[in-house]
């Protein structure tokens, strides 16, 4: 179909309203191939660690160019497995983002360890490399940049900064699978990659879930034990772990859903290109922040993610709910600034850049089966609310 910017009125093509994700859409014409996998599971009765997880952590090796990967019950534990695994804890400490969901943070303080947050760039909202250099000490355990709304994170200064002081990249890659850095995929640049499985992410399972990535034989084996509370063989615990076992249920869905997620990712970036035009046409794109793509590789937009300037971001929020438009704002208050963090000390104005992101972002819908349409009556109501 053929998209005139300037002709086309999304207020005569009757639309009513946006959700800010649909996944109806996507899940109803896999409904069926969905129930025949869950019945099989339901008869042979293999619903924790089945052959369905194994086919998926084969498919995730695959898909993220890695050697292992090793399925889990969600992306936060994704990360604290990650973290047990290189045996992070008490006295140490990881640079992370302030900038990004509060699980990246949550990992690391549960260990005992000291989450050190650091600042972010402005353009990409990601992790800004010489905020991950000012704050390296002797006491730095870990890197653990997050490749935020699916653009991938300077990689290469990461690994310049982690190789001159030996230590190790995590990466949280749960709103990135897919997402390259220089033709390389996200979860094959660090010691280990960590991924969500929840249903907002590219590839959404039907609850929760997560998995994660390593080049590492060893690490792998590592990971694989604590997951099942350190045990191998049965019954006999090297490790303390915990109990983080993806189940079958969940690896099938995910199973069924697999082929289409290329498919998903590049409607999400046309997507992305047809906001972009259509905010030039309505000559918005000097009044709001539009997202930016610098990373040298792929983007798999999780999220599209606007800048509203000059205090206007929830006025703007209410008016778009008013028009039934959904929106979300990720993150309202960066992590070093959350009440349970209060105790390491930060104070405002420490992260100008992860505050000021924290004011103005907003997410506009961009699933894969959102229409031009929609889009386009995204648009008009953004555009009258600034007439
Ligand atoms: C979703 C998410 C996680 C946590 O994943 P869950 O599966 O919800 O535990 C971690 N980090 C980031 C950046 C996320 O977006």
């Amino acid at each position: 179909m053929i998209v005139n910017l300037n002709n086309m009125s999304s207020s005569k093509l009757g639309i009513q309203g946006v959700p800010l994700l649909d996944l109806g859409r996507q899940h109803s014409p896999l409904k069926d191939q969905v129930t025949a996998a869950l019945g099989r599971i339901w008869d042979t009765g293999a619903f924790i660690l089945g052959p369905e997880v194994k086919q998926l952590e084969a498919n995730v090796a695959e898909y993220c160019r890695v050697k292992h990967a090793i399925g889990c019950a969600s992306g936060s534990d994704a990360l604290l497995l990650a973290l047990m695994a290189l045996g992070i804890g008490p006295g140490d400490e990881v640079i992370l983002p302030s900038f990004t969901f509060f699980a990246t943070a949550g990992a690391v303080a549960r260990l005992g360890a000291r989450p050190v947050f650091a600042d972010i760039d402005p353009l990409t909202f990601n992790l800004a490399p010489s905020e991950v250099q000012r704050l390296l000490r002797p006491a730095t355990k870990a890197i653990l940049p997050v490749h935020l709304f699916g653009q991938c994170a300077d990689m290469d200064a990461m690994e310049r900064i982690a190789g001159s002081a030996g230590i190790p990249i995590i990466e949280d890659c749960a709103q990135a699978i897919g997402a390259e850095f220089s033709g390389r995929r996200a979860g094959s640049m660090g010691r280990i990659g960590c991924f969500s499985f929840y249903p907002t992410k590219n590839l959404g399972g039907a609850g929760d879930g997560g998995v994660m990535t390593t080049n590492d034989d060893a690490l792998a084996q590592k990971l694989r034990m604590l997951r099942v509370h350190g045990m191998e063989p049965r019954y006999y615990h090297k490790f303390v772990g915990i109990n983080s076992r993806l189940d079958s249920f969940q690896a099938a869905v995910l199973n069924v859903k697999f082929p289409h997620l290329d498919r998903w990712s590049e409607a999400r970036a046309a997507n992305a290109r047809r906001y972009a035009a259509m905010f030039a046409a309505a000559g918005l794109d000097g009044v709001l922040g539009l997202p930016r793509h610098v990373s040298p590789g792929r983007h798999v937009w999780n999220q599209y993610v606007i800048r509203v300037p000059n205090g206007q971001r929830d006025r703007l929020r209410a008016f778009l709910a008013e028009a039934k438009i959904g929106t979300e704002i990720y993150y309202p208050l960066g992590l070093h600034a959350q009440e349970c963090f209060r105790h390491l000390g930060y104070t405002e104005g420490e992260l100008p850049e992860t505050e000021r992101a924290s004011r103005e972002v907003l997410a506009l819908p961009i699933f894969p089966e959102l229409t031009a349409e929609e889009q386009q009556y995204v648009v008009d109501r953004i555009a009258a609310f600034f007439a």
